[in-house]
């Protein structure tokens, strides 16, 4: 997967459908225009329904990594997942969604904003 420019948003989110598919705390993704991105080779997605309408999640069917997602509530829009970029300095998440279900253990920094739920 390519993209161009910056994202216009990260976040992260601690639901416990993302803690389930991301098999780790938190999604940690970057959210850029689907204009911006494209894909190469071969992929995997499935979908779920969640309250704000589906969300599909595509994976490498060698590796099993999480790449990237769309949610109908966001059209045109593609969450990748900012551990793909292998880049320690990415930029850091400006929300925690769901963060009532967070691990106990994790407290945020203060420039993250804690959102209870969605
Ligand atoms: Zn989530």
């Amino acid at each position: 997967m390519t993209v161009s420019g910056a994202p216009a948003w990260v976040h992260a989110c601690s639901c416990l459908e993302c803690q389930r598919r991301s098999g780790s705390a938190f999604s940690y993704s970057a959210f850029f225009p689907e204009s911006t991105t494209s894909v190469e080779g071969e992929y995997r997605s499935w979908r779920r329904a969640s309250p704000g309408g589906w969300h599909e999640s595509s994976f490498c069917p060698t590796c099993g990594s999480w790449i990237f997602s769309r949610l109908e509530a966001l059209p045109n829009i593609v969450g990748i997942s900012a551990g793909c970029f292998a880049d320690p300095a990415f930029e850091r998440p400006a929300k925690l969604y769901w963060s009532s279900q967070r691990h106990r253990w994790l407290s945020l920094p203060k420039e993250i904003e804690a959102i209870d739920s969605q």
